[in-house]
């Protein structure tokens, strides 16, 4: 008798028994009842369709009488997805189920034969029960698995999106080419109208739009914040902010009121601010909305700008960290090549480029002039104005000779008072008439160097020309011109020498 027997951890079945016979469904709804089941008891097929149409059984002891000849109850039975995995159990006498069932309709579970067994008769309810539960657990697990399924594609999907945004901000972009693609790769993945990036910090009252979907052309435009509490939250709290309806969520409350007096509908659905900080200096929220009649937005939306957001300040904090170590490259550089003093090429860089130039001149059979200009009496500059007023007069000297050659010319300072002007694609006569000139410029410049009178002083400079009879190399240049100022200091200074 153990297989009839109810145990207690079973989940009892709900039983719908349909029989004609009223004295039989009583018995039968006493024997299913003391077994633990619920039962409800109908007479006909219009009852029994009110009954599992109000609790969906999970068997249904049907009386061969109610199923009739042709069965089509059953049919109707299975055709409904509702009933699907409702067990169907037929009673009809011991002639219709001799042969196992073959004269009883397709669809049909198991089947009894009348009068009762009771052994056999719980046992087979027992067995189309289990059979039932296994069905439903089935069920379940599916449909987990394509809830699970569903959400693995969306994640895909935002994976994917993803990337392709991830892939583009990494690129070496500028900040705000970052932000502009930002706004508009964002709103395209999330199918939303209005993103843009917001650009300020805690407590700031006014805002900067770094940049914006609806308009490409909207930049650095400032926007107050007090008009816009969703912003000033996720900066204060330093936390994402999504207001799902803004006629409900109570950060918007100041506004509606505002809008209600000034007689404005809310066309906003949803607004999300997502924070970000790149550095002390430069904070501000991703910005989501959506219009009244788009979607609202969700806490995945939030979560998928989030990531964006958090990738495209690494970028930017890349792109400044490789900024700042070409600035500083580039610092370094032009501090092995620049006099400190007058920032005029020093004496290293003037022999590497006069090399070149030198190599060009070979290559191309053309002529190079070098001049060196030496200040006169420099030391009673020094001596009666000071040294800082000569260094200053270096200075204004490096400077006027800049401003006085062409852009492919060369300045440098040779050393002491002494500068090398080099003057590519230049025969000597070219450069006589271009040293006299600069030699006038400067016996007539006033120098004022912050002392009590401006300094007035004179240049000598010696003239050699690449290549000439006794010039064949850069040493051969400098000595040619040296030889050449000599003549010029001995001849009285304030002249120029070939
Ligand atoms: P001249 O060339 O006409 O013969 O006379 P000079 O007085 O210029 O003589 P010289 O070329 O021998 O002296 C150059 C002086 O320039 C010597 C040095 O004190 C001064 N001098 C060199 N470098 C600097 C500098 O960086 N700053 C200042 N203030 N003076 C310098
Ligand atoms: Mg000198
Ligand atoms: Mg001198």
């Amino acid at each position: 008798m153990d297989f009839v027997s109810f145990s207690p951890g079973d989940r009892a079945g709900r039983v719908v028994i349909a029989e004609a016979h009223a004295a039989t469904a009583g018995a039968l709804s006493w024997l299913l009842r003391e077994q633990g089941y619920a039962v409800t008891a109908v007479s006909d097929r219009h009852e029994l369709f009110d009954a599992i149409a109000r609790t969906v059984p999970d068997l249904i002891l049907i009386d061969g009488d109610v199923v009739q000849r042709d069965g089509a109850i059953i049919g109707q039975l299975r055709a409904d997805q509702r009933w699907h995995d409702v067990r169907v159990i037929v009673t009809a006498p011991w002639a219709a189920v001799e042969d196992g069932g073959a004269g009883l309709p397709w669809g049909v579970d198991d089947c009894v034969s009348k009068p009762y067994r009771v052994p056999e008769l719980l046992g087979r309810v027992r067995t189309q029960l289990r059979a039932s539960g296994q069905i439903r657990e089935a069920r379940a697990a599916l449909r987990d698995t394509t809830v699970e399924l569903e959400r693995a594609r969306g994640d895909a999907a935002s994976n994917r999106r993803l990337v392709d945004i991830l892939h583009e901000v990494t690129g070496e972009l500028s900040a705000n080419e970052i932000y502009r693609l930002l706004a508009r790769r964002v709103a395209r993945a999330l199918e939303i109208s209005h993103c843009s990036v917001i650009l300020a910090r805690q407590g700031d009252a006014v805002g900067t739009i770094a940049a914006a979907l609806e308009d490409s052309t909207v930049r650095d435009v400032e926007i107050r914040l007090e008009q816009f509490p969703e912003v000033s939250a996720a900066l204060e709290s330093e936390r994402s902010i999504l207001v799902e309806d803004a006629c409900t969520h109570p950060l918007f409350a100041g506004m509606r009121q505002a809008w209600a007096a000034e007689g404005k509908d809310i066309e906003i659905r949803s607004v999300a601010t997502i924070p970000f900080t790149i550095d002390r200096w430069r904070s501000g929220v991703l910005f989501l909305r959506t219009d009244r009649f788009e979607r609202t937005l969700t806490s995945d939306d939030v979560e998928f700008a989030d990531v964006v957001i958090r990738a495209a300040v690494a970028a930017i904090r890349r792109a400044q960290a490789l900024e700042t170590t070409r600035a500083d490259n580039r610092r370094l550089e032009a501090l092995a090549t620049t006099d400190p003093l007058t920032r005029v090429l020093n004496r290293r860089a003037l022999l590497d480029r006069l090399g070149a130039e030198v190599d060009r001149a070979r290559r191309f059979d053309s002529a190079l002039t070098l001049l060196l200009l030496d200040v006169d009496h420099f030391k009673q500059i020094n001596d009666t104005a000071g040294h800082l007023a000569g260094d200053s007069v270096l200075r204004r000297l490096g400077a006027l000779l800049e401003e006085a050659v062409r852009k492919v010319d060369i300045v440098a300072r040779y050393g002491g008072e002494e500068f090398v002007v080099i003057l590519p694609e230049t025969t000597t006569d070219g450069a006589v008439v271009f040293a006299e000139r600069l030699r006038e410029r400067i016996a007539h410049q006033a120098f004022d160097v912050g002392v009590e009178q401006p300094v007035h002083l004179t240049v000598s400079v010696g003239i050699a020309t690449f290549p000439s009879p006794r010039v064949a190399s850069t040493e051969d240049l400098f000595a040619r011109a040296d030889e050449a100022l000599y003549r010029a200091k001995s001849g009285g200074r304030n002249q120029v020498r070939t």
